[in-house]
Formats: C-alpha cells, structure tokens, sequence
C-alpha cells in the first residue's frame, strides 16, 4: 500500500523528544483498562501498533515511566508525556497517535478492556473485547486494519 504518506513525525508536549515513523502500522487501538485512565489521566489510552523497525526516536532521550514493568512504558524527561510503549517479547512498539503532527485522521480498530469502560467512553471500534483478545483475535482485526483502516490525507 502506498496511500500511508510516509514517513510520519511526531513529537512530544515539549519537543524534546522527537520521533519518526517509517512503517505502516499494523492495527489501531484503544484500551479502557484502569490502568490506562490513569496514565493517561483520560478516558482510554490510544495506540498504534508499528513494526519495531519502522519506529526510531531521532531527538531526545525517552525515560522508562509507569509500571516500570517488562513492557516498558517510555516518557519525555522534560513534559512526561507518554509516547510509546517498548514490548521486548514482540516485534513491535506500541506507539501512542496523539504524538503525531496530525492525529486527527487516526480511527479505531479495536478496544480492549471495555469491562472498565467509562459510560461516557465511547470510540466507534469495529472489534470490542471484554478483556484483552486472544492472540488469534488479532489476525481479523489486522485484516480490516489493512483493509480499510484510516489512512492520513495526500500532503
Ligand atoms: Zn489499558
Ligand atoms: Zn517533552
């Protein structure tokens, strides 16, 4: 697909932290779990799922926040935004949307934890689970992601 307008940059509150991606993203999310309201001091967290090789930080140095858990949640040092969350065990980075020069485009896929949904919370994504899905609940999500995800507009 050539219609994604790479590359794509981004950066934090501040603008210490600079980030480039380079690499179709492979589904967008929203996760409703308590944890995400907190760190995120809103409704749901956002995420786009990018090819760890299609991500880099070229300005700035992100510092490990949150959990401090083995999927590492990395901030600014500066404005202690959250900007993505490094996964060891996957080959992925699990980007957050509101970084980029225009997140206005980005819709949802899927959405996680709905159990702790806020009433008002609503995100219009396609695939909605209870919980986390199962790693086999991915492949259809992805599937329509490629299909018809939200593609930023022609420069
Ligand atoms: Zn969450
Ligand atoms: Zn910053």
């Amino acid at each position: 697909m050539s219609d994604w307008n790479l590359p794509w940059n981004a950066a934090c509150l501040c603008g210490q932290v600079k980030m480039r991606i380079t690499a179709t993203p492979v589904v967008s999310m929203a996760c409703h779990c308590t944890g995400c309201q907190k760190l995120t001091s809103g409704p749901y967290s956002l995420s786009l799922l990018l090819p760890v090789d299609g991500f880099e930080v070229t300005e700035g140095a992100p510092v490990v926040g949150g959990l401090h858990a083995e999927n590492q949640q990395m901030f600014c040092p500066h404005c202690k935004n959250w900007l993505f969350t490094r996964m060891p065990a996957l080959p992925f980075v699990n980007f957050r949307p509101g970084m980029l020069e225009d997140a206005s485009w980005v819709r949802l896929i899927i959405e996680t934890m709905t159990r702790e949904r806020l009433p008002y919370a609503t995100t219009g994504a396609e695939f909605s689970y209870e919980g986390f899905p199962a790693p086999e609940d991915y492949g259809p999500a992805m599937a329509a992601f490629a299909d018809h995800g939200a593609r930023p507009p022609a420069n």
